[in-house]
């Protein structure tokens, strides 16, 4: 695959992993110790709150963690593609070894599979 392309890709990939980390920290911790992995925060629980506000956090918290898996997801795959950039393994397979397409990368830089493994 040509060097400029993955240049491009790197840069793609580089900058929504920074979009990607910038909308995880406003509601979730980063764990320091591995990357691409973070936390929701709870929702602050003091006492003296009605059991309607109450539900609504918990609510609200369950709105949050699915999101944060969502970006969580995400994330992992663009630190995965950016390794593989890395290994020079960029825009390939991993399920059948063959090369992802250009378009398909274009569209989604941080794929791992074909359009046929997909
Ligand atoms: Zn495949």
């Amino acid at each position: 695959m040509d060097k400029k392309f993955i240049e491009q890709q790197k840069e793609q990939l580089e900058a929504q992993k920074t979009k990607l980390e910038e909308q995880l920290s406003s509601f979730a911790t980063k764990n320091k110790e591995v990357e691409g992995d973070w936390a929701a925060k709870m929702p602050e629980m003091d006492t003296g709150k009605s059991l309607e506000e109450e539900a609504d956090e918990v609510e609200e918290f369950g709105t949050r963690l699915a999101l944060e898996r969502t970006l969580e997801t995400e994330l992992k795959k663009v630190i995965l593609a950016l390794e593989r950039i890395k290994k020079n393994k960029y825009g390939v397979c991993e399920k059948c070894d063959k090369p992802i397409s250009q378009g398909r990368l274009k569209v989604y830089p941080q794929a791992n599979t074909c359009s046929k493994c997909h």
